[in-house]
């Protein structure tokens, strides 16, 4: 099968953004296909019965093709979609939004068409690489090849902050001049395993988190001076992370400079935002998010409210602005912390945050029938939530439900336990993660009288 080359045109996408070919031995995803494209095809491996493979040859092109704006948009593949016209990347998130629902939730309903971006570029305020040597010994950054730990070196990466480019140009340098060497993964041996930049987006603030794989190295106070001299950077955290692992983040941190955190102000909120703390990595578009799912809640003053999976508390924080009470539960210690100082650093008083497991929580919480929440969010992570917890949604019966969602087929599977008490009001994609696959979706739902 490997290797073996068929000719076929894209009928579809895959959830993920490959052009589909049926062929008579199956079917083939191709990266970088796009529909009504007639392509020949070479097989590069199989996975759970499907072929996954690369264009050998375009023999009939979409319109819809441009230009990439990334020159290593096809080495790399993290993007899937340089190379189409945004609004028919727009129209492939709502028809995954669609499937979804009608395929694994059974639901037909509208969907609205995407939100997206005026320019679905340098959107990422998070950017995170892992540095090495190339064959020549060049220190090297960029992203692992798909299914591998290979270093694709980039230099400019076009869905990044432009902030992070030259800082990270920089470190590099200063790594070859001051002889710190990038982490060896197989040797275990070298010093710096990533960058990870964030960036405020209100603020002027940016922070550097240096993985390191040693506790303290070489010449590290001249490389904070020479680096803080010639980027503007607000601090400098080092992260010591010595396991064997995929992790990027290890446990221990150390600030070498600045504070040791940045902040940013969102929906009108200030948050600190640390190394470790879940933030929306798209600013302008968590906004848009936001600001539509508190719309459709139509919040009053008398409503309580409970944010589940509240993460730092961004949207229990914004919300506490227009309702009586705010219940927040997130599992993360760190980020439940984070949320608790966010509401104090915004003279918050409303809002009460717990330390626990959402399902857990609320199961406790539906047992004294004296509980009562009339709005609930609930943003979880991709996994999405627990029939135990949508049970328990039911008994507490919130008039309106706001799932907030990063994955279409677990919020069609989570959907569906809710429908024969909710019916859907309003279903809205959301682009934060332009030129990629992904999507997020904000769902309203509204109790059905009993
Ligand atoms: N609402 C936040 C965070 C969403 S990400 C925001 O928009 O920024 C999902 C969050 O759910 C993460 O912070 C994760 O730590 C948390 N989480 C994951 N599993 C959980 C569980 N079982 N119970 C509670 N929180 C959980």
């Amino acid at each position: 099968m490997q290797n073996k080359l068929y000719t076929g045109k894209c009928t579809a996408y895959s959830s993920e953004g490959h052009g589909i070919i049926k062929t008579v031995d199956g079917v083939i995803f191709v990266y970088g296909l796009f529909l009504n494209e007639v392509a020949k095809v070479e097989v590069l491996y199989k996975r759970s019965g499907v072929m996954y493979g690369k264009v050998k040859e375009l023999l009939e092109k979409s319109p819809y093709r441009i230009q990439p704006l990334c020159k290593v948009c096809t080495a790399c593949g993290g993007c899937q979609f340089h190379q189409l016209d945004y609004k028919e990347e727009l129209k492939f998130k709502k028809g995954v939004v669609e499937d979804a629902l009608k395929m694994i939730g059974g639901i037909s309903c509208k969907v609205n068409d995407t939100l997206g971006m005026e320019h679905p570029y340098n959107y990422r305020n998070k950017i995170q690489m892992p540095v090495g040597f190339d064959k020549k010994k060049n220190i090297v950054s960029g992203f692992y090849k798909v299914k591998s730990h290979e270093i694709i070196p980039i230099d400019e990466c076009a869905i990044e902050d432009v902030r992070a480019t030259p800082i990270i140009k920089k470190i590099k340098e200063l790594m070859k001049s001051m002889h710190i060497d990038p982490y060896d993964e197989d040797r275990r041996t070298g010093i710096i395993r990533h960058i990870l930049i964030r960036t405020s987006h209100y603020y002027d603030e940016l922070m550097l988190t240096l993985v390191t794989n040693v506790d303290s190295f070489p010449s590290r106070n001249n490389f904070v001076k020479e680096l803080t001299k010639s980027c503007k950077i607000t601090t400098i955290v080092q992260n010591i992370n010595k396991r064997d692992t995929n992790v990027i983040l290890g446990e221990q941190e150390r600030v070498l400079y600045g504070k040791g955190y940045i902040k940013d102000k969102l929906c009108g909120i200030d948050f600190v935002i640390s190394s470790k703390s879940f933030y929306q990595t798209n600013y302008l578009q968590t906004e848009v998010l936001y600001n539509y799912a508190m719309k459709s809640a139509k919040l009053k003053s008398s409503d309580v409210v409970f944010d589940a999976y509240s993460g730092i508390g961004t949207i229990g924080l914004i919300a506490s602005k227009s309702s009586k009470e705010v219940i927040s539960v997130e599992l993360e210690k760190e980020a439940y912390k984070n949320a608790i100082n966010n509401a104090r650093n915004n003279n918050i008083n409303n809002f009460k945050a717990f330390n626990d497991d959402a399902t857990q929580f609320i199961l406790e919480y539906a047992k004294d029938k004296s509980n009562k929440i009339d709005v609930l969010f609930m943003d979880p992570p991709r996994k999405g939530s627990t029939p135990e917890f949508l049970n328990a949604v039911k008994q507490l019966s919130p008039s309106r439900v706001v799932y907030i969602s990063c994955n279409p087929a677990t919020l069609a599977r989570d959907l569906k336990e809710l429908i024969n008490k909710y019916e859907i009001i309003d279903v809205q994609p959301v682009d934060l993660f332009p030129r990629t696959f992904h999507v997020e979706t904000v769902v309203l739902m509204s109790k059905v009288m009993d």
